[in-house]
């Protein structure tokens, strides 16, 4: 059940890029495939080459109540009353039915993505599968506590806690990782018996609408699984958080939307569970494995293009190996060759959008300006003409800036980092607790005690020990600080998605 999946499927039959086809993206509502009320669409362009994927339908209020209404009668109807052992085997058909569809997913999340195939094939489409499956399992052995009390009377009673769905769940979802985002938070709360309206990134719509034939095909009944397409603030992301018929809001994003969404579940005072932005440390002493720490650092830095939140923008290696580190890294970031998905030289593939990159790229700049020195990258790779309108972006490594630089303070969510060097334990402690953020830190050290130290003393809420994106599903996850709010993950996902009844039975 580890995050990086051992099966490498086959990537022949992934669609290759460019498009020549275009399509269009509907809502899924109450089992069928519809189009806006209002008739409005915007593009889904492909970030490899910018070329049209197709038009995707633009919800508003209309859609989200039509979805909100259909959830809710879904948890009046027959899902609310299915027994958990029914419930489970429905969604390992899920998990059966999204193997079967390998090739499909994977094609509509490269061609979102533009991530290479070899990613999405490792990572993206089985942990989509193993998100259903992982909480079915999780759902068929929940704990209960059940006690025989005395009562007043001198009689007894049979006093237990019931876990119960909380009912409408909005699942509002970001663009990195789609399916295995998504699939996060819709396994468990499907697993828990809740209904869930999930509002993709606008940026990635494929597979949150290619699940809804899946949830069809396999016996989901309609109203359970909805999706509204759309943007985010007043528009279908805004509409359904706000939506005084949702019990609770599950989100994966920015840290300032989720302050946003924040505010809006304070009107009806419902929970919500989030996963936020980051500023990673990546932290290398010199008793390190020194190529698993550069192999580490690397994947850590520039995998998915830098787009994954638990990646590392800043690296902190102690002096003595400082200057070979750098060295190590460089040739490591200069031999990610970007290019297309399907290509199996391929080392890198593009940013989400033009705007993702503008926006890399001002922080490429920021860097120059607060005299960084650049180790290498910085700017935009040559590529061939066809691919000239893709948002590639270079793998960049600065060093030389203060902690106080914009690109050392701030989640770029791109693949770069700066690297500094430190000299002892205590101070790298410090920088590495020196930001708002919380979410994660890999340190690499081949001192065991130290390990184990840092492991407590680095305010996170994951703590990689030579390794990095490596964590069983069953443990809890999630970010400290600004990073998140609640855990999720295994049994910690009912902390969420269940709420405990307390029931107490007298005996006559
Ligand atoms: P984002 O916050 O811009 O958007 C995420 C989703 O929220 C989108 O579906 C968007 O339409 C919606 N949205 C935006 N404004 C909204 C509003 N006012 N009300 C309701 N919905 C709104 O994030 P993004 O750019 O899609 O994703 C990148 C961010 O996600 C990074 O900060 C990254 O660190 C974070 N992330 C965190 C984790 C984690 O597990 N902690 C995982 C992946 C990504």
């Amino acid at each position: 059940m580890n995050d990086v999946a051992n099966d490498l499927k086959s990537p022949s039959s992934a669609r290759s890029t460019p498009h020549t086809e275009t399509r269009e993206f509907r809502h899924f509502i109450d089992g069928a495939f519809v189009a806006s009320k209002s008739g409005r669409t915007f593009e889904n362009r492909n970030p490899v080459d910018g070329s049209l994927i197709g038009q995707v339908c633009e919800g508003g209020r209309a859609e989200v109540d039509a979805a909100v209404a259909a959830a809710r009668a879904a948890m009046d109807g027959p899902w609310g009353r299915m027994p958990v052992t029914q419930r489970v085997e429905l969604l390992y058909k899920v998990a059966d039915e999204i193997t079967r569809r390998f090739d499909d997913f994977l094609a509509a999340e490269v061609a979102d993505t533009g991530k290479p195939v070899s990613l999405a094939s490792h990572i993206d489409i089985p942990r989509g599968a193993a998100n259903f499956k992982v909480f079915a399992d999780v759902i068929k052995n929940v704990p209960t506590e059940t006690f025989e009390m005395a009562t007043p009377d001198g009689g007894s009673a049979l006093n237990y806690a019931v876990r119960v769905p909380r009912g409408v769940i909005a699942v509002v979802c970001p663009w990195n990782l789609p399916l295995l985002l998504m699939t996060w938070k819709v396994g468990p709360a499907l697993a828990c018996g809740n209904a869930v309206v999930v509002k993709p990134s606008e940026e990635t719509p494929a597979t949150a609408t290619l699940l809804g034939e899946v949830m069809n095909a396999v016996g989901i009944p309609k109203g359970v699984y909805n999706v509204v397409h759309g943007l985010g603030p007043d528009s279908a992301g805004e509409f359904l958080t706000s939506h005084r018929d949702v019990n609770a809001i599950t989100f994966t994003g920015e840290t300032r939307t989720g302050e946003a969404i924040m505010g809006a579940a304070s009107k009806g005072l419902r929970p919500v569970s989030f996963e936020l932005g980051g500023k990673n440390a990546g932290i290398v002493f010199a008793d390190a494995d020194f190529d698993a720490a550069v192999d580490g650092i690397a994947r850590a830095a520039f995998v998915n293009c830098g787009q994954v939140c638990l990646g590392t923008e800043r690296v902190y290696v102690e002096r003595p190996i400082f200057d070979r580190f750098v060295a190590a890294l460089k040739s490591r970031a200069e031999a990610m060759k970007p290019g297309l998905p399907q290509d199996k030289s391929t080392g890198i593939g593009p940013l989400i959008s033009q705007e993702h990159l503008a926006k890399v790229l001002s922080y490429y700049d920021k860097a120059r300006a607060e005299g960084a020195t650049i180790v290498t990258g910085g700017g935009v790779p040559q590529m061939p003409d066809e691919l000239r309108k893709g948002a590639w972006v270079q793998p960049t490594i600065w060093t030389g800036l203060p902690e106080t630089a914009t690109v050392v303070r701030e989640e770029i969510f791109g693949p770069c980092c700066h690297i500094a060097p430190f000299d002892s334990e205590d101070e790298v402690v410090h920088l590495a607790n020196d930001t708002p953020y919380g979410l994660c830190t890999t340190v690499w050290t081949t001192n065991l005690s130290r390990g184990l130290r840092m492991g407590t003393r680095i305010h996170v809420g994951l703590c990689w020990i030579n390794s990095w994106f490596l964590r069983d599903l069953r443990t809890p996850f999630g970010g400290s600080k600004q990073s998140g709010i609640g855990r999720e993950g295994g049994v910690h996902s009912l902390e969420f998605y269940t709420e405990l009844r307390n029931v107490c039975v007298k005996y006559a």
